[in-house]
């Protein structure tokens, strides 16, 4: 017996860490611990019961010695029971009869009857409770003083690692009762990121990603041959993708699949799972057991980029384990699926993109923040809703995303479909749009109007071509930076340029320089943490501090304008003093290329007024700057110091906020008593409540997604000047949201 030995067990890490060893899941893990307990306790039974927080009670999650079909069944409340008071009282309850204690209670059909002695200890981390650890014998007074302050220390050995695996379980038993939530859910509303309808089956992209386990579970045993045929059948796989996205989206294809075909010719990552598979191991858990050490790895390291890499680690182990086993969790990819997901990246969106999905939900990322925004130009519809019960949708659930009134219909009656699609289809019944285009947009009583296109992909300018936009009043050039894995050269971003003049030819080009930062993170640049990334190193901040990316950027746009009608606009400037900054290097550049004999432009230099310090200052900077672009999806978020990109404060979001509406009175002013060009490229440019206020201050150039241009030429033709003057001037006067909420019909 092994019970003289108990100190070496404390102490021996070699054992504990061979628990990891083919324990296929967490629950296995478990088991092999209550195995090892008794082994060395030298005694029959050992149980491991955790502490569910929501239900208030403890489960039997592992036992070796009772009936396995006790596991997840024998459930006590706090108090409950020895193991209950051993639990409620942070202390061990040793009995060497057990059935003398008037606590004690007998589960019957467990197999509990022959044992006697009975050893409960909570498992505690500091003050955070895990569960319970039991061990029983058949023999009386079985358990010594000395053999508590063992188990007692065996069980804080074990408490951490027994913890994590408790995380594991309650994320894999949350995934199973998707479909009791699936039919508790109806009707979510959320916000619109990107208009469209669609009725798709639903998939969570987030139990996906952590789903490679549950394929390998799956997997009937296969052979060395099936895992080489299927690296390269998943070789192949994002060959094709690649290639898809670098024909349909040149600007920002950058390889995006390059991680993980990397992946595949890595020698390391393939030599470990096939040392598994020469071991005896079958195949999908070897992918399993090496994907997970990978996540781990890059789990560790504490750089931003690698969240990235752990979405491309796990996509590679999935479509391993797919393509060995013939199980396919989804078709196709995201083919004619609406994707659910806490969140995304921009590079995740073009990923989903270029596997076919047709919709996508976000729990959190708000309706103007950069996914949202990057949908539009890849018409994907999207909605963000607070939901996290729609984490918990059943795969294959239908919903129907009716992203134009901010709704997600689950399970919807074909009543509800026929109704959305009803609509949906006079909404984009383009002949009767393209109706109300007219070449020189004007009001109702004939003031002209400059109607523009905001581009973010080089893909939105077919649509800015199609519905006749006067130019682009805003490029948000830092597309293709966000999803290249290094800064873009000098020439890659000339060419991107170019392709976006030329795509406009004769007509005004705004670009605007780098805007990252916020929720626009690179993933090759090292931020270090920000607490507030909105109030961090964001956008002019960023290109004043590493001018070498600044001077590139501006030298690539300088060249690529040298012959066209190209405005540089600076986002987020603060100061004058920053404005000047960074016209003072647009200067130099300018020098420096034509010393070089390289032909260039001297471009109109514009500020964007987004933030409250530029409201402040709006005469000098509007007397400084050639031109003026009113971010009102900044100034909102600033003024009214409400995160974009929060749900849980979207309500405060309120761009109809009279300190907002008074606000761009004072740009506009500026910018007519200085004679400079005023335009306005914020959402609410294509909000046509908004419009009739926005003409009635002065605004004269809009700048929007290109998609909305149609309606916009629409509403703006059924506004009379004069009266939008005086509504604006009535908004003016108020100074509750309640009244301006109701003069603008947003009620
Ligand atoms: C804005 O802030 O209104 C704007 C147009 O810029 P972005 O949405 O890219 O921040
Ligand atoms: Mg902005």
């Amino acid at each position: 017996m092994f019970r003289g030995d108990h100190a070496k067990l404390i102490c021996d890490v070699s054992e504990l860490s061979g628990l990891f060893h083919d324990a296929p899941s967490m629950e296995s893990f478990l088991q092999k611990i209550t195995a090892m307990v008794t082994h060395h306790m030298a005694c029959e039974v050992c149980s491991i019961y955790l502490y569910y927080e929501d239900q208030n009670e403890l489960v039997l999650k592992a036992t070796k010695g009772l009936h396995p079909s006790s596991i997840g069944n024998v459930k006590l409340k706090i108090g409950e029971g020895l193991t209950g008071l051993a639990f409620k009282e942070k202390r061990p309850i040793c009995e060497g009869q057990v059935r003398d204690n008037p606590n004690f209670r007998l589960f019957p059909g467990i197999g509990e009857e022959p044992f006697e002695s009975f050893l409960a200890v909570p498992i505690l981390r500091g003050a955070v409770e895990i569960g319970v650890m039991v061990i029983q014998s058949e023999k009386k007074n079985y358990f010594s003083p000395e053999d508590i302050q063992i188990f007692r220390a065996i069980t804080s050995q074990l408490a951490t690692t027994i913890e994590t695996a408790k995380l594991l379980i309650t994320l894999n038993d949350q995934r199973q009762v998707k479909p009791v939530l699936a039919a508790d859910l109806k009707l979510v509303k959320g916000r619109c990121g990107s208009q469209g309808a669609v009725l798709a089956e639903a998939i969570v992209v987030d139990a996906l990603l952590t789903d490679v386990e549950h394929l390998a579970k799956l997997a009937r045993p296969v052979s060395e041959e099936d895992f080489y045929r299927a690296v390269e059948e998943t070789e192949n796989q994002l060959q094709q993708l690649q290639k898809q996205i670098e024909t349909n989206l040149f600007d920002v294809s950058a390889l995006i699949f390059t991680a993980q075909i990397l992946m595949l010719k890595d020698k390391g990552f393939l030599d470990a799972i096939v040392k598994f598979i020469q071991n005896g191991v079958n195949p999908p858990q070897a992918v399993v057991h090496v994907v997970g050490e990978y996540v781990r790895k890059f789990g560790a390291i504490t750089d931003s980029y690698l969240r990235d890499k752990i979405y491309d680690v796990k996509d590679v182990g999935r479509r391993l384990l797919e393509n060995m086993t013939g199980l396919s969790h989804h078709h196709n990819d995201f083919e004619n699926r609406v994707v659910i997901a806490r969140e995304l990246l921009p590079s995740d969106a073009l990923k989903l993109f270029s596997q076919k999905v047709k919709g996508i939900i976000l729990l959190s990322g708000g309706a103007t923040s950069h996914v949202s925004i990057l949908a539009r130009s890849l018409n994907i519809p999207l909605v963000v809703a607070d939901e996290p019960g729609l984490l918990s949708l059943a795969e294959g659930t239908r919903v129907l995303l009716d992203a134009v009134m901010g709704c997600i219909h689950i399970n919807p009656s074909e009543d509800t479909i026929k109704k959305v699609f009803d609509r949906e289809d006079l909404r984009k019944d383009l002949d009767h749009l393209k109706k109300f285009i007219r070449l020189r947009p004007h009001t109702k009583d004939g003031t002209p109007v400059q109607l523009m296109a905001n581009i973010n992909l080089l893909g939105d300018l077919k649509a800015a071509c199609e519905f006749k936009a006067d130019g682009i009043g805003l490029y948000r050039s830092e597309f293709p930076f966000l999803i290249r894995s290094s800064f873009p050269s000098e020439e890659e971003q000339c060419v991107i340029y170019r392709r976006l003049i030329e795509g406009m030819p004769g007509k005004e080009t705004t670009l605007r320089t780098l805007d990252v930062g916020g929720d626009k993170i690179l993933s090759y640049y090292d931020y270090g943490h920000e607490e507030n990334p909105f109030l961090g190193l964001r956008s002019i901040r960023f290109s004043l501090k590493h001018q070498d990316v600044f001077i590139t950027q501006i030298r690539a746009m300088l060249r690529a304008g040298h012959d066209a009608r190209l405005r540089i606009l600076f986002p987020m400037i603060s100061s004058v003093d920053e404005f000047q900054r960074a016209k003072g290097i647009v200067q130099e550049c300018i020098y420096g290329l034509e010393q070089e004999k390289q032909k260039v432009c001297h471009p109109p230099l514009g500020a964007m007024v987004e933030l409250p310090s530029a409201v402040e200052l709006i005469d000098e900077i509007a007397d400084e700057a050639d031109f003026l672009s009113i971010g009102t999806n900044d100034l909102v978020q600033y003024l009214l110091a409400v995160d974009r990109t929060n749900e849980r404060v979207a309500d405060l979001y309120l761009p109809h906020h009279p300190s907002v509406l008074r606000a761009l009175k004072k740009v506009v002013d500026a910018a007519i008593k200085y004679g400079k060009d005023v335009s306005i490229c914020g959402d609410i440019a294509a909000d046509s409540k908004f419009l009739p206020f926005l003409l009635g201050i002065g605004i004269r150039s809009f700048s929007v997604d290109a998609r909305y241009l149609p309606k916009l030429h629409q509403h703006l033709a059924d506004i009379d000047l004069h009266q939008a003057e005086q509504s604006a001037a009535q908004l003016l006067k108020q100074s509750k949201v309640e009244r301006t909420s109701q003069l603008m019909g947003l009620e």
